[in-house]
């Protein structure tokens, strides 16, 4: 284990995880929101501020999230202005 800076609160712990033990838990309470959030209100062409207004999360940790692994094949833009790549995303859970 290295001596991580955390990615939430920026205070230093030793983990092999991204976050410190106490964000852990907030971080799964966002990561179930956001999949709650795309399992029931996912519309195409949605943007990360319409997602952080529906679930609460900061834009600062949706972009963390996002960039998972397991939201790899899904597509969100950053605000309504960007009308482009509307289209192909797709989402399973
Ligand atoms: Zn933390």
């Amino acid at each position: 284990m290295e001596l991580k800076k955390c990615a939430r609160c920026g205070k230093f712990f030793a983990s092999d995880v991204d976050v410190c033990h106490e964000c852990e838990k907030k971080d799964l309470a966002d990561l179930s929101k956001l999949k709650g959030f795309f399992a029931d209100n996912y519309v195409v062409g949605v943007s990360k501020n319409e997602i952080s207004s529906n679930t609460g999360i900061s834009t600062r940790n949706l972009n963390r999230y996002l960039g998972y692994e397991e939201f790899s094949g899904i597509y969100i833009k950053d605000n309504n202005n960007d009308n482009e790549e509307l289209a192909n995303s797709k989402f399973s859970l």
